[in-house]
C-alpha cells in the first residue's frame, strides 16, 4: 500500500523548485536521531550541521558513560560521529551552514543559510540545542572537560571523593551541588551575594547538607591549573580583595540559554523559554513546524532524552506529511529526488557549500 508521504517525497511543486519533505535545523543528538528515522522512512532528510559547531554539545565533552549502548563509555565527538554516520547510511544529507533566517509561516517552509543559499521543504524539525552560560573568564574555555563542568548529572560520577566548587545561587545550583555531595567529599558554593536566589526548599536542603560549605559575596575570576583544574581565584564582592581556593573542579551553574533567537516571533515560547510544544508531542505552534532536544527542554538536557525527542519529531513529521499526501497536496509526480527538476542543483549545491 503506498502511504500519503510517499507520494510526496520530493514534491516537486508548481514553480519547479525542489521542495524537500524534510529540513532538519541541528546536528546534535536531537538532529541526527530525528535524521536516522526521517531517513529509515525514506524522507531524504537534509541535516543542516552548523559551520562550526556540527555535532552538538558532546563536541566539547570527553567521556559519555551514560548513553545505552557503550558499556565502556565512549567519548562525545565518536559518539556524535557514529550518529552522523548511521543518519548517512540511510540517506540523510547533512549540509555544514548555518539557518540565518527562517520563513515558516505557509505551507511551504523556506530556510536561508549563512553561505546565501536557500532550501525548501514542506517540513522542519528544530533542533537547536541550548548553551549553558559561561562565566567568561581565564581557564573556563581552556579547562572545560578537565576539571570544569556544566553538567552535574553527566560529570559528578568523575568527581569521587574530591573537592569541587558549584558556581551559582539559584535553583539548579543548589540541586547540582546538592546531587554531587554523593560523590564528592566537599562541596563549596560560591555566591556573588549574600543571599541565594533559589527557593527556600532548596535553600535547606543545602543549608542542612554537611558537605556543602558556602562562600559568599565571591565572585570567581580565574580557573586555574595546567592540565587539570587546580583552583580558582575568588574576588571579594564587598572590598575587592582576591584569594585562591584549592579545587579539583568546577561546576558553572549560572544558567542555559535555548538557541531560540531564529524564531523569535515566528513560534510561541514558553515562560522558560523553551520553544513550545503540544504535551508529549514535537508539535509546536506552527503545522509542519516540529521541535525536538534541549531546545524544548528545561529540565533533562540530557543526550538520550534529546535523541528520544528527535525520535518523536520524525514520527510525528511521516505523520504530517501522511496527512498532507491523504489531504490530496502537493503534486504527487516522483517519488524519488533522482531525476527530479533541482534534484541534482541541490545535491550539487550541497557538495559545493561542505566543500568550501
Ligand atoms: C560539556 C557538556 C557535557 C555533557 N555531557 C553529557 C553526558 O555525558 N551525557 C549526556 O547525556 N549529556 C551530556 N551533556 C548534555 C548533552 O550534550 C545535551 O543534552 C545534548 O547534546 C542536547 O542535544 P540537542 O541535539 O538537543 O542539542 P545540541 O547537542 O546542543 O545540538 C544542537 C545543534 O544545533 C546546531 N545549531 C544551532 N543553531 C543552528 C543554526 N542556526 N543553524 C544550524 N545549526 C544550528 C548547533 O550548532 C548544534 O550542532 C553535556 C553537555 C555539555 C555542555
Amino acid at each position: 500500500m503506498v502511504r500519503g508521504y510517499d507520494v510526496l517525497k520530493h514534491t516537486n511543486h508548481a514553480k519547479g523548485a525542489l521542495v524537500r519533505q524534510v529540513i532538519i535545523i541541528g546536528s546534535g543528538p536531537a538532529g541526527y536521531t530525528a535524521a536516522i528515522y526521517a531517513a529509515r522512512a525514506n524522507l531524504n532528510p537534509l541535516v543542516v550541521a552548523s559551520s562550526v559547531e556540527a555535532g552538538g554539545e558532546l563536541m566539547n565533552t570527553t567521556d559519555v558513560e551514560n548513553f545505552p549502548g557503550f558499556p565502556e563509555g565512549i567519548q562525545g565527538p565518536d559518539l556524535m560521529t557514529k550518529m552522523q554516520e548511521q543518519a548517512e547510511r540511510f540517506g540523510a544529507e547533512v549540509l555544514y551552514d548555518d539557518v540565518v533566517d527562517l520563513d515558516v509561516a505557509g505551507p511551504v517552509k523556506k530556510i536561508t543559510l549563512g553561505s546565501g543559499g536557500t532550501h525548501e521543504a514542506d517540513s522542519i524539525v528544530f533542533a537547536t540545542g541550548s548553551a549553558p552560560r559561561k562565566i567568561g573568564i581565564d581557564g573556563e574555555a581552556r579547562l572545560s572537560g578537565r576539571g570544569v563542568s556544566y553538567c552535574a548529572t553527566c560529570d559528578g560520577f568523575f568527581f569521587r571523593e574530591k573537592v569541587i566548587a558549584v558556581v551559582g545561587g539559584g535553583d539548579s545550583a543548589m540541586e547540582e551541588a546538592t546531587f554531587l555531595t554523593k560523590f564528592a567529599s566537599k562541596v563549596y558554593i560560591i555566591h556573588r551575594r549574600d543571599e541565594l536566589r533559589a527557593s527556600k526548599i532548596m535553600q535547606d536542603r543545602a543549608f542542612k547538607n554537611d558537605k556543602i560549605e558556602f562562600v559568599w559575596n565571591s565572585a570567581v575570576v580565574d580557573i586555574i591549573g595546567d592540565d587539570a583544574v587546580t583552583g580558582v581565584v575568588l574576588e571579594s564582592t564587598v572590598d575587592g580583595t582576591r584569594s585562591e581556593l584549592a579545587l579539583d573542579g568546577v561546576f558553572v551553574a549560572i544558567g542555559n540559554d535555548p538557541r531560540t533567537h531564529l524564531v523569535h516571533g515566528k513560534l510561541d515560547l514558553t515562560p522558560e523559554g523553551t520553544v513550545w510544544v503540544d504535551g508529549r508531542s514535537s508539535r509546536t505552534s506552527l503545522p509542519g513546524v516540529f521541535a525536538a532536544g534541549d531546545v524544548i527542554d528545561p529540565t533533562y538536557r540530557q543526550a538520550v532524552t534529546a535523541a528520544g525527542s528527535g525520535t518523536v519529531a520524525a514520527l510525528d513529521v511521516e505523520h504530517y506529511l501522511a496527512a498532507l499526501g491523504e489531504a490530496g497536496a502537493p503534486a504527487p509526480d516522483v517519488a524519488e529526488i533522482d531525476g527530479l527538476p533541482g534534484a541534482d542543483e541541490a545535491r550539487a549545491e550541497t557538495a559545493k557549500v561542505n566543500a568550501a
